[in-house]
């Protein structure tokens, strides 16, 4: 394993993921922290495969996949799935909670290397639904290419 790259904030970082955990009701442990930790570090959702690539050594593909179910179900994360159909993972904004999720934001997925982008300050559009429908989420990608991918 490579060795990771530390800043001056991590002391700070683990006491926020730590709150999230207690703040859900969810056990602190390791895996979860370092499931937190790794997300957080990126710019860009990302897929179970990937979390797999980097925390595989520490954590089992079975417990990695019921932590993201477990923080998809409360709020923490959501799911955006790339231009492959693969789902990938976003932490959510404070305001989710528990089975209510409010992310009604548009995501930029680059045409090139696939990399999910929340775009926090764009809301998805209000959608007027016909009668008796009921809406459960709306999901609203916008696809081009990405900062890396331009500069190629
Ligand atoms: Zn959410
Ligand atoms: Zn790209
Ligand atoms: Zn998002």
């Amino acid at each position: 394993m490579k060795a990771e790259m530390y800043t001056d904030n991590t002391a700070l970082q683990a006491a926020e993921f730590t709150q999230i955990l207690k703040t859900n009701k969810l056990k602190i442990t390791q895996p979860r922290l370092r499931v937190l930790e790794t997300i957080s570090t990126k710019t860009a959702a990302i897929s179970q495969p990937e979390l797999e690539k980097i925390l595989g050594a520490e954590i089992d593909r079975v417990t990695l996949y019921r932590i993201l179910a477990s923080f998809e179900e409360k709020g923490i994360l959501h799911k955006v799935f790339d231009l492959n159909g693969t789902a990938t993972y976003a932490l959510c904004s404070t305001k989710c909670t528990e089975h209510h999720h409010h992310d009604q934001h548009v995501h930029f997925i680059c045409s090139v290397c696939n990399s999910v982008f929340c775009l926090d300050e764009t809301a998805a559009p209000k959608i007027s639904l016909p009668h008796g429908f009921t809406l459960h989420s709306i999901a609203v990608n916008a696809v081009g290419l990405c900062n890396d991918c331009k500069e190629k």
